[in-house]
C-alpha cells in the first residue's frame, strides 16, 4: 500500500475536490503501471484486497457474516495474556497466548478485536473507492456503500468510552476508545468516501456525513461536548485529528450541500 500511495502522490494533481485521487490520476496510473511492475503489482494489491472483502474479514475474524461490532472498540494495549503479559494472537476469532494457547474473551480483549475489525473495514472502504476509481465497476462502490450505511447506522448509538471504558471522558471516541485511534479509522474511511460519494444517492451522502463525519468533527448531532482534539493529546493525536477533520471537510463538500 505504501507504494500505491507513492504512486498517488509522485505529481500531485488536484484540479478537482479530491482528497488524494481525481480523474487525472487514472491517465497517469494508466502510463505508469504499463510501464513500472511496482506500479502494477501495487494497483492489482488494491484490486485484490477489493475483491476479497468481505470474505477475507469474515475469515480472518472468525465470523458467519460481515458485520461492525455492535460496541465501541478498546485499547490496544490491553491486548495481554493476563498470566504471562505477552501480546495475544488473534486467530479466526480466537485471542491466543502466544505460550500456553490459552483463549481470552470478554473486556477488554474482544474489545481490542472490535478495534481491529474497524480498522480494517475503514481500509477496505479505501480499496474498495480506490479499486472503484480506477475500474469504473459498480460493484465496488456498492460494497463500499455498505460500508458507510452501516456506520451511519451505528456510530451515534456508541457511547462516547475511553481506554478504561469510563463513558464521557474528555479523551474518549465513539467506534474506538480514544480521540487518536478514532481519527486514525476516520482517515481512510473519509478517504474512501471521497471516492465513492458520486455513486451514492443524495440521502444517503447525508446521512454519511451527518451521522458521522460532521458528528465527529464538531460534536454536533447529539454529542454531549465538543471532543475534538482533547486539550492533552499528545502531538501524535493532534496531528491525526487535524488530518482526520481536513478529509471530512473536504469529503462532505459541506458548501455544496
Ligand atoms: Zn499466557
Amino acid at each position: 500500500m505504501r507504494m500505491f500511495y507513492a504512486l498517488l502522490l509522485a505529481v500531485p494533481a488536484f484540479c478537482q475536490p479530491r482528497l488524494l485521487f481525481n480523474s487525472s490520476d487514472l491517465d497517469r496510473i494508466g502510463k505508469v503501471t504499463a510501464t513500472e511492475p511496482w506500479a502494477a503489482n501495487a494497483v492489482a494489491g488494491v484490486l485484490r484486497r477489493a475483491d476479497e472483502w468481505p470474505a477475507q474479514h469474515v475469515r480472518e475474524y472468525g465470523l458467519t457474516e460481515w458485520a461492525l461490532p455492535k460496541e465501541g472498540a478498546g485499547w490496544s494495549h490491553n491486548y495481554v495474556c493476563p498470566d504471562h503479559g505477552v501480546r495475544l494472537t488473534q486467530k479466526a476469532g480466537k485471542n491466543l497466548c502466544p505460550i500456553d494457547g490459552k483463549d481470552y474473551h470478554g473486556w477488554p480483549v474482544d474489545y481490542v478485536v472490535f478495534m481491529q475489525r474497524n480498522n480494517d473495514t475503514a481500509r477496505a472502504a479505501r480499496d474498495l473507492g480506490l479499486a472503484y476509481r480506477l475500474t469504473a465497476k459498480p460493484e465496488y462502490a456498492e460494497k463500499a456503500r455498505r460500508i458507510f450505511k452501516a456506520y451511519a447506522d451505528l456510530y451515534l448509538t456508541l457511547p462516547i468510552h475511553d481506554n478504561a471504558n469510563k463513558l464521557d471522558t474528555r479523551s474518549g471516541a465513539r467506534v474506538m476508545s480514544q480521540t487518536l485511534s478514532e481519527a486514525s479509522w476516520l482517515v481512510p474511511l473519509a478517504f474512501g468516501y471521497d471516492l465513492v460519494r458520486d455513486a451514492m444517492p443524495a440521502a444517503e451522502r447525508g446521512r454519511f456525513e451527518t451521522k458521522i463525519t460532521w458528528a465527529r468533527a464538531t460534536g454536533r448531532a447529539g454529542t454531549t461536548r465538543r471532543c475534538w482534539p482533547p486539550a492533552s493529546s499528545p502531538k501524535s493525536a493532534n496531528w491525526w485529528t487535524s488530518l482526520s477533520t481536513g478529509r471530512v471537510g473536504s469529503s462532505s463538500r459541506c458548501a455544496n450541500r
